[in-house]
């Protein structure tokens, strides 16, 4: 399907090359862009990931953040991470044949190796509450195209399964089940839980937690209803919030 014959009243701009989708936008909010504005982009120069991390985002991927301006208490912004690592699955299914592994709090996964990160970043414009979600997804990236340090654990749609797709199509998949999913957020922030859970590959194992570059380890058996991670951890459970941690299997 092509981007201009997506029904919704914001716009969606989709550039060859940016520095960072994320950032760019976060700049935007202050310009008055509207709810649900998209930025597109085939390349990044400057992809960020969580806590300061890098992604790299060479040609053949697709970048692509989305701006809102949700009315909720800013606790609740947090939930929106693991509803669109659900929105992408659903929309890797529709556009790709393919179904995803979610990798809590914000990974998804194929055949074990990252194909996509996300990164929601919130803050405010003249007191309203703004949010950016952004995500890099691997589609058409040869693995030679990832820096060395990153061919055993990242992944492409072309790598693991030798097919290409149209940009625009995946582009344009994302953004229906975005929108939709928001919708639905909006009035209940629990609503891809079912999903979430039933994606999600990082319960009922070992696993390793690591804040602050601090490494525990951990039993991970389930995900509560605001998709906290509930483990066990030295002997006592603990439901634990995306924050600050990183997830290994152990
Ligand atoms: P982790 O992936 O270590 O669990 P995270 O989910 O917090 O951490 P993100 O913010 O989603 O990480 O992404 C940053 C990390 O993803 C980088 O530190 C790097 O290990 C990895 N990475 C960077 N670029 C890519 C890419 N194009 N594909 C897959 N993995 C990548």
């Amino acid at each position: 399907m092509p981007l201009d014959s997506l029904s919704r009243s914001a716009p969606v701009v989709f550039k060859p090359c940016v520095t960072s989708t994320n950032t760019l936008l976060k700049g935007l909010a202050s310009c008055g862009v509207p709810d649900g504005f998209v930025l597109a982009a085939a390349k990044q120069t400057s992809g960020r990931g969580r806590l300061g991390r890098g992604f790299e985002s060479p040609e053949g991927g697709l970048y692509l953040s989305m701006l809102l301006y949700p009315r909720c208490p800013l606790e609740r912004v947090q939930t929106l991470t693991p509803c669109v690592a659900v929105a992408l699955c659903r929309a890797l299914e529709r556009a790709c044949g393919v179904t995803p592994e979610i990798k809590w709090p914000n990974d998804l996964l194929i055949n074990g190796k990252k194909l996509c990160g996300i990164l929601v970043e919130s803050s405010t414009v003249r007191g309203r509450l703004y949010v950016v979600i952004g995500m890099g997804l691997n589609i058409n990236t040869a693995p030679a195209d990832f820096p060395e340090e990153l061919r055993d654990t990242a992944g492409s749609l072309f790598g693991e399964l030798g097919r290409r797709f149209e940009l625009e199509n995946v582009a344009a998949a994302i953004i229906e089940e975005l929108d939709a999913m928001y919708a639905a957020w909006q009035t209940d922030p629990a609503c891809c839980l079912a999903d979430y859970r039933r994606l999600c590959v990082s319960i009922n194992r070992p696993v390793t937690l690591i804040r602050n570059g601090v490494s525990r380890a951990a039993f991970a058996r389930d995900i509560d209803e605001s998709y906290a991670l509930v483990a066990d951890v030295d002997g006592a459970e603990e439901h634990i919030s995306m924050g600050e941690i990183s997830l290994r299997n152990a």
